[in-house]
């Protein structure tokens, strides 16, 4: 019995160029109660490896997030496959615009503490106890109602340079410290308000929403599949589209944009712009907005010191960067007291007030 992948990505990429046949990539999540993650990782591997599925496949007690490629010709096959387990039946399938056939070239189902790391370490509640999906028109109509707090679960480096209008946006570097935030902020809304959360693609917001009906929130939304399928929605039926600047993705194209408005600041200048940057320097990376003066001014860099360290040959800057550590814990995202023209921390009652007002 094969349980693991047996090819290497060489051999597999030949395989699909040989075989010649289109395939979907496919993304998919669903929280759910898994009582065996381990066996049920196994029987997905065989049943998938079967229809020469392939991908990156996270499986946990909490439920499974899935990404991954198969031939268009069995489809239908592993939609049944899907169908047969009870809960996902139905489940949404996002299936890419972009024809990609060597996506992925291996199989990997693994079994994890979380399907998503979101740093809620709170077993007490029922993540299958969600909030109610709506629909981009349903969407529309909730946040003109004046019950309603719209929330962003992104984080601030997200929202800043795009988000829907009237949304409240916590000035937050992580998912867990939003939970809370927001929480406090509308402790004595839990009843008479409507909460309605997005995010990027719904996975975030599915935790959020049972993490709120949890504490006492009666009236949770959210947005289904989030921004992206928002976005798919307004196009296809012609809606009015209520986002503005551009979507933040979490691949090598960085954003997406949605409105032509330019909603941010370079963090540098202050003219407005909504390109984020990933410090040149190897030893910072920081990510900040960056117009393209100042990118060529800088050198793609964050500040003087790191254009100065990126300008030396390359090992004496690793000799540099020798004990500090990995880069991520020197600066934290889009966070630095040397950017003038990044936003203070705002309370999100601040804006949360704005927005009565
Ligand atoms: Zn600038
Ligand atoms: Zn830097």
């Amino acid at each position: 019995m094969q349980l693991y992948n047996n090819l290497s990505a060489k051999e597999r990429a030949a395989l699909i160029e040989q075989a010649g046949k289109d395939r979907l990539t496919i993304s998919f999540y669903a929280y759910a109660k898994i009582g065996n993650p381990k066996i049920f990782r196994n029987d997905l591997f065989l049943a998938w490896n079967e229809l020469d599925v392939l991908g990156r496949i996270y499986v946990a007690h909490e439920g499974i997030n899935a990404q991954l490629s198969l031939p268009a010709d069995q489809f239908e096959a592993f939609k049944a496959h899907l169908d047969s387990i009870s809960f996902l039946e139905n489940v949404r399938l996002n299936i890419a615009v972009e024809h990609d056939n060597f996506a992925f070239l291996k199989l990997k189902i693994k079994v994890r503490d979380k399907i998503v790391a979101d740093g809620l370490n709170d077993d007490t509640f029922d993540v299958t106890d969600i909030g109610v999906h709506v629909d981009a028109e349903r969407f529309n109509e909730l946040i003109e109602d004046e019950n309603t707090v719209l929330v962003d679960m992104r984080n601030h480096y997200e929202s800043e340079i795009g988000h829907f209008k009237n949304a409240v946006t916590p000035d937050v570097d992580t998912f867990r410290e939003s939970l809370d935030i927001i929480e406090e902020d509308l402790k004595d809304h839990k009843e008479d308000k409507n909460l309605v959360m997005y995010c990027t693609g719904g996975i975030r917001c599915e935790k959020a929403s049972a993490y709120y009906k949890h504490k006492g929130f009666k009236n949770v939304f959210q947005l289904e599949g989030g921004i992206i399928n928002y976005v798919r929605q307004i196009k296809e039926k012609g809606l009015e589209n209520k986002f503005i600047g551009k979507n933040f993705v979490f691949d090598e194209r960085r954003s997406e944009r949605i409105s032509d408005d330019v909603i941010a600041h370079c963090h540098q200048c202050g003219n407005p712009a909504d390109l984020h940057t990933n410090c040149a320097n190897d030893a910072c990376h920081l990510l900040f907005i960056q117009c393209e003066e100042c990118k060529k001014k800088m050198e793609a860099c964050c500040s003087t010191t790191c254009m100065e360290v990126n300008r030396l040959p390359y090992e004496e800057q690793k000799e540099m960067r020798k004990g500090q550590g990995n880069s991520n814990d020197i600066f934290k995202k889009g966070r630095a007291g040397h950017l003038p023209f990044k936003q203070d921390l705002r309370n999100i009652f601040d804006s949360f007030e704005t927005l009565k007002s």
